[in-house]
């Protein structure tokens, strides 16, 4: 199916306003899509209408908030191929979501001398949580090595591989390059040394179809936000005999089967992950987010980005001084980049004057940019509602900046 662009466009009223006198090209995807009026307009039904607290209300209101913020559960399992709802949790973001892992998963199950793997192109919030952890517990953290194009060293990664193995950690695709990793072969690899997996899914849930039985993960963890979504809300995956076996993150109301001064007992999944009063309204409208890449399909929704990233990928190759910064075989629609001699907060500043938004610096990825020897990139990253014109507009504004620069 081929997507009307313009009529998506029509969809997304931020879209539509100047900067800088100039009209807005909005190339920071990855670090948060835009949102459609629907989810606004979801936003605002629940507080215009349904606002009342979930689970324990006597109440048509606190009723048709739960079924809502309930739906939005069944509708984020069938999205991710879940078993079942109650393996789908409600968190902050991707971040949140890797905290819970280390501080309950990784505080039970990982000890002394055992050994997570995560690689080179994690982003901070899939390093820091497991540096706390080797910390606390004497635990130790291995580095899968990536090659220039910026792809993980799968042999090298085979070689990490042991019985202290507990954990690999890995991003699906790499926010600061774009790379897809061949996850399914990591899972498998991980898997034959009883190593459990959990996927940073922050960058592929919004292009990639996935299906977390058929991947076999034992985590995945996202943001709403980067999916057309709303902000402060994310999701936690995991495989039910493992959350079972976890003990609860927070502690507090909801997260509770009963309590006395002496003994507490705690609710079933996923309630025993969600302590105290959830982000209802978020998670409310994030049902239409998810609604809204259905619509459309994400196979669509991918072949459009695919073809943004082509075209990008052939109006920059010609500008003076050019660089681009990860080649893999296998992307998604982010382009990161330098411009010779320039330093990237520069080319930024001078692109969003053109009222073109993109990222600069080091993308929350600084070991990613030491092993590259850089300080950053530039990064231009596509969503649904880009066009091939937007491309072009930010090719000629490149070609202008680098020839100043590149005389
Ligand atoms: N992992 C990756 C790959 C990301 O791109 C991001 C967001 N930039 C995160 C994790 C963290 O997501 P959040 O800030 O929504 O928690």
């Amino acid at each position: 199916m081929s997507l009307n662009i313009d009529q998506i466009r029509g969809l997304f009223p931020v879209l539509h306003q100047e900067v800088h006198g100039k009209p807005l090209i909005y190339f920071d995807n990855a670090a948060t899509t835009q949102k459609p009026q629907s989810v606004l307009d979801a936003l605002s039904n629940y507080y215009g209408r349904d606002n009342s607290n979930i689970h324990r209300g006597a109440h048509a209101l606190a009723d048709r908030a739960t079924q809502y913020y309930e739906e939005t559960r069944e509708a984020v399992r069938e999205f991710v191929g879940a078993k079942e709802a109650a393996e789908i949790i409600f968190t902050k973001g991707t971040t949140e979501s890797i905290n819970l892992v280390a501080q309950t998963f990784g505080r039970k199950f990982i000890g002394k001398d055992d050994e997570i793997v995560i690689s080179t192109m994690e982003h901070h919030s899939n390093i820091v949580p497991w540096q706390m952890l080797c910390e606390e517990k004497g635990a130790v953290l291995k580095i899968i090595p990536i090659n220039d194009a910026g792809e993980i060293h799968f042999g090298e990664f085979e070689k990490l591989l042991s019985p202290k193995t507990k954990l690999v950690s890995i991003v699906h695709a790499s926010n600061a390059l774009g790379t897809i990793n061949p996850v399914r072969k990591v899972i498998d690899a991980a898997h034959a040394v009883g190593a459990r997996v959990l996927l940073d899914g922050a960058q592929s849930t919004s292009h990639l179809e996935i299906n977390v039985q058929d991947l076999d993960c034992d985590f995945l963890a996202f943001s709403a936000h980067k999916l057309y979504g709303p902000t402060g809300l994310g999701v936690l995956y995991g495989k039910r005999e493992i959350l079972e076996a976890m003990p609860p993150f927070l502690g507090g109301g909801e997260m509770i089967k009963e309590v006395t001064f002496e003994k507490t007992t705690y609710n079933e999944i996923p309630f025993k992950f969600e302590a105290g009063t959830p982000n209802i309204a978020d998670v409310i409208a994030f049902k239409s987010a998810l609604d809204f890449i259905k619509q459309y399909g994400k196979p669509a929704i991918k072949a459009h980005e695919d073809a943004l990233l082509a075209h990008a990928n052939e109006t920059m190759k010609p500008i003076r001084g050019f660089i681009p910064v990860g080649t893999a075989e296998e992307k998604v629609s982010v382009l990161s980049f330098n411009i010779n001699g320039m330093h990237s907060f520069d080319v930024g500043q001078m692109l969003d004057a053109k009222g073109i938004a993109v990222r600069t610096g080091h993308h929350c990825t600084q070991p990613l940019m030491k092993r590259f020897g850089i300080e950053g990139t530039v990064r231009a990253s596509f969503a649904v509602y880009n066009t091939k014109s937007e491309v072009d507009k930010m090719a000629e504004g490149l070609a202008q900046i680098a020839r100043f620069k590149n005389k």
